[in-house]
């Protein structure tokens, strides 16, 4: 496949915004830098056809660490005996709220383990209050697999989104990642049952994750574009030290930038944050995240001491910071580059809200 080749697949994702199977891979084997820089260049017309210069931001409050669930990759996996658990009370996951709309955050987002502790309806008077309290900020959640009754409990009760990366679309590979009790096809039917119930939902997958080929990448790119989410989240899989997978390699920063651009070519609208995984893997990383085509920054709002507590993986950034401090670091590395962190709820441009 000669550089010329993929330049024309490119060319035609730009146009179509679909690949199939077969012309996936070959664009995700054929990267060469120059390839990526054409790919960053044409995103950037879309980013800024949508939304500008503009950069949203979700205050993401790490609610708790406990979780039933045993993933390989992760830190907070219930198999780890060596890391200290916590949960917030309701009230002190309202006071982050609180901090995070004096802020100026618009969008409040509540990720966790699954964690059994805080049953629906503790979840859905949480929700319930924060927009009580702010009926102007969009409330996110990401707390997991759950059943189509709890997800519309929480939806009815206020919660606009919901983060739920689907990890790898093939099946022999999420088995790969997961023990025999979590399924590929639960947490396909989970994100289709999000979008049925009306929420902004977010899928997405960690990119070098052990055992990953481009096949796999390719099958993730197609299942993107089938459910065709609002937010797409991706990051490098990062080693955690006390995991099944401490000793297999990261995940790269240069092919998650990679699919940060193609992903904005294939969803042009969609919104797409600049991970903390981004942020770990390279000091500079979020700030090359937006000029691949990321339109979200998601600074943490948590506690600071909790923060080193939510460790998904290793050498985590900001979790010393306290909250006004990453707002404003975002804000600098954001204007850096010529972009602007905006105070408002960064709703998907085809949600009327
Ligand atoms: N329990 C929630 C939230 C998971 S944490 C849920 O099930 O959705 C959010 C994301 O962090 C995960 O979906 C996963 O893709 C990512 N993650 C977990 N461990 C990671 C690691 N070691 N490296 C990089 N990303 C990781």
């Amino acid at each position: 496949m000669s550089d010329r080749s993929v330049l024309n697949l490119i060319d035609k994702l730009n146009k179509e915004h679909a690949l199939d199977k077969e012309e996936w891979i070959q664009v995700i084997d054929g990267y060469t830098p120059e390839i990526a820089a054409n790919v960053f260049e044409k995103a950037r017309v879309w980013q800024e056809k949508y939304y500008g210069k503009q950069i949203f931001v979700r205050g993401l409050i790490e609610m708790t660490n406990y979780c039933k669930n045993d993933c390989y990759y992760c830190g907070i996996r219930r198999s780890n005996r060596n890391i200290e658990r916590y949960r917030l009370t309701p009230d002190e996951i309202r006071e982050c709220a609180d901090l995070g709309y004096e802020l100026g955050y618009r969008t409040i987002v509540l990720q966790g383990g699954e964690d059994p502790y805080y049953s629906d309806d503790d979840i859905a008077d949480l929700v319930k209050t924060i927009k009580e309290a702010h009926p102007d900020c969009a409330v996110t959640l990401s707390l997991g697999e759950r059943e189509f009754d709890t997800y519309k409990k929480w939806y009815d009760a206020g919660a606009d989104r919901y983060l739920l990366r689907h990890e790898t679309a093939n099946f022999e590979h999420y088995r790969m990642l997961h023990p025999e009790s979590l399924s590929a096809a639960h947490r396909q039917e989970c994100l289709r049952n999000l979008k049925k119930i009306g929420y902004q939902t977010g899928a997405g997958f960690m990119v070098g994750a052990p055992g990953q080929t481009s096949e796999h990448l390719a099958e993730d790119m197609v299942f993107l574009k089938e459910l065709e989410p609002e937010m797409v989240g991706i990051g490098p899989f990062l080693p955690h030290h006390d995991t099944p997978f401490a000793d297999e390699k990261p995940g790269s920063t240069k092919m998650t930038l990679y699919f940060l651009g193609l992903i904005r070519l294939m969803l042009p609208d969609v919104l797409l944050p600049a991970t903390t995984a981004l942020g770990t893997a390279d000091p500079l990383g979020r700030e090359k995240g937006v000029q691949a085509g990321a339109n979200v920054v998601m600074p943490n709002l948590s506690p600071t001491d909790v923060r080193k507590k939510y460790a998904l993986y290793d050498n985590k950034i900001c979790t010393g910071d306290e909250a006004a401090e990453c707002k404003n670091c975002l804000q600098m590395r954001m204007r850096s580059i010529g972009y602007e962190v905006v105070a408002s709820r960064g709703d998907h441009c085809g949600v009327v809200s």
